[in-house]
């Protein structure tokens, strides 16, 4: 028996085979059916989700005579012919290799001739939008009057490359990608049909890569079935492809978190060592900080995260440390590092240089931020963000905190406030703090365990002074935040104790408003071992320095870019 191509092999027969474009073979059914067929049919859509798939079927159904309720029979001779590309009056044109004039012209005596044995004749002119000029004006001339029973098909990736007035002579059918849940679908049932395991974490990976093209995630599956032996899952895939593993980006994670740049290099040292593809692994990197500000953002967008199930949770820990502005800067920059490593002949370097830096990234201020502030005059914001009012003016380190994107209508709440009058001289942590301590809790708790240092600091803290009891409350969406410290409770407890001086009962509760994002930002930024209070007290001493370190949110340099800065000592 000859092989056969999985996509060839498993191409739709009918109009319901078609996965995840009901919305196009319903109404072309319906058509068919009342026989209120146009002569123009332009399909659009990104590739291999099914455009010329469904030309085929249609040209099909427009000659098959046996086929019911719209669909083509596919077992007559029109239908066979028609799918082996030998039926006379099905004519498939590839207009990238057809562009010019003569071809349309002679397309267009073809036309004028009746069918030959059927009883239409269909032109489908696939990338259709790669017409020279001159071969669209043949072209809308028989479009302007098409002769009985000549229809045309198009198919385009590019339909705004398409004349106007060639788009207004097609009724237009937009396709579009398949969602992971029907391809997953339409893999495992193919798998099953050639009596291959299929494992979840396989068909996970193959999805991914596939993004949503049927015929991609066809033909990864053939060449993954075609390399492996016994079952397919992610090891198989990713060896087939000479993939990364999806735990590589969670080390990263880990790396960039605990600002550790070896620890990254290490990772690139893996990578090469064990043959591991250094472009996928950057590519990799950009849907990783995506994963990651989609959990920042909700933790139940946890189905659209593309990691396997059993890493959700880590990376849910991970996202909780980073502020959703860090994401955005990191996905931007991961963003333009990959174009350069794709690029380049020299990849490893890039995308060492590229993950250092990621782990020399510091907090940055937004740019609109800088302006509001420049607008009021340089005042640090603090009211009216629900963080009990708190109007002192923040120590330095809060100079430059990320503000909640939903914040638009801040710089009309500033107006109102009254300008700072002189600089506060009191040791900034006890200024801002919740609960006396607390800073220095979060602290301890970021040496001994970041994890629950991380978590913990999302919550807001609240001490009952005669219970002895410190209640830390979770807003609602922090649920996950709260589960993963609930069992350190005795850890915490102890820690708290330490810092806050006596012995404490800590009660971690979910409800009501918890921790802000800004009140999150300050107290990340404070825990981060930083040259922040060597700068401060600088500040401190020069009310002009303060001022414009204040207004423009500077920060000092990590210790490993001093040198680079330091003047020419000539
Ligand atoms: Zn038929």
């Amino acid at each position: 028996m000859s092989y056969q191509a999985i996509a060839r092999k498993y191409r739709p027969e009918t109009f319901a085979q078609v996965v995840g474009q009901n919305h196009v073979t319903g109404t072309l059914r319906a058509a068919l059916r009342k026989g209120k067929l146009s002569h123009a049919y332009l399909f659009s859509g990104p590739r291999g989700c099914g455009k010329t798939t469904v030309a085929r079927l249609l040209a099909k159904a427009i000659n098959c005579h046996t086929g019911a309720k719209g669909d083509p029979c596919g077992e007559c001779d029109v239908c066979k012919a028609i799918a082996k590309g030998g039926y006379l009056d099905v004519l498939e044109i590839d207009a990238a290799s057809n562009t010019g004039v003569d071809n349309v012209r002679e397309l267009r005596e073809m036309a004028q001739y009746s069918p030959s044995s059927g009883s239409s004749r269909v032109f489908i002119i696939d990338e259709v939008h790669m017409l020279s000029k001159g071969a669209f004006n043949a072209l809308l001339k028989i479009l302007e009057e098409p002769p009985p029973q000549v229809f045309f098909f198009f198919a385009t990736t590019e339909p705004n490359k398409i004349p106007r007035t060639i788009l207004s002579r097609c009724q237009r059918f937009d396709f579009r990608l398949l969602s992971r849940d029907e391809l997953t679908g339409r893999l495992n049932q193919i798998a099953e049909a050639e009596g291959v395991k299929l494992a979840d974490s396989g068909v996970r990976l193959l999805v991914s890569l596939a993004e949503g093209s049927v015929r991609d995630g066809l033909s990864l599956l053939d060449q993954v079935i075609a390399g492996a032996e016994g079952e397919i899952d992610e090891a198989a895939v990713v060896q087939a492809f000479g993939l990364v593993r999806s735990e590589l980006f969670l080390e990263l994670n880990e790396a960039i978190i605990a600002k550790d740049p070896a620890r990254a290099l290490r990772l690139v040292e893996t990578l090469a060592s064990t043959g591991q593809s250094l472009d996928i692994f950057s590519r990799g990197v950009v849907a990783n900080f995506r994963n990651l500000m989609l959990l920042k953002i909700d933790v139940e967008l946890a189905s659209m995260v593309d990691v396997p199930p059993d890493q959700v949770e880590k990376l849910m820990e991970q996202a909780a440390t980073f502020s959703e502005q860090d994401l955005l800067a990191l996905i931007d920059r991961a963003g333009r590092h990959f174009e350069r490593i794709h690029r380049s002949s020299q990849q490893r370097i890039f995308l060492e240089a590229s993950l250092v830096e990621y782990c020399r990234f510091e907090s940055r201020i937004l740019l609109s931020d800088l302006v509001r502030r420049l607008e009021t005059g340089g005042r640090s914001e603090g009211a009216g963000n629900g963080n009990g009012g708190r109007q002192a003016r923040k120590p330095l380190a809060n100079s430059a905190p990320n503000p909640p994107v939903n914040s638009t209508n801040k710089s009309t709440t500033n107006e109102s406030q009254p300008p700072q009058e002189s600089r506060d001289t009191a040791p900034p942590e006890v200024l801002d703090e919740p609960v006396p301590g607390w800073t220095k809790l979060i602290n301890l708790l970021m040496e001994s365990s970041p994890r629950i240092g991380s978590c913990l600091m999302q919550g807001m803290p609240e001490l009952d002074e005669t219970k002895g009891i410190l209640r830390v409350t979770f807003a609602e969406d922090m649920k996950f935040q709260l589960k993963n410290i609930q069992a350190e409770g005795g850890k915490i407890q102890e820690i708290a104790s330490r810092s806050l001086g006596r012995e404490l009962k800590v009660v971690l509760t979910l409800g009501g408003k918890g921790q802000t994002e800004r009140g999150h930002e300050e107290i990340r930024q404070k825990v981060a071992p930083t040259h922040m209070e060597e700068l401060e007290k600088a500040c401190r001493k020069d009310q002009q320095l303060g001022d414009l370190v204040d207004l423009m949110g500077g920060k000092p340099l990590p210790d490993s870019d001093r040198e680079r800065w330091d003047p020419p000592s000539k």
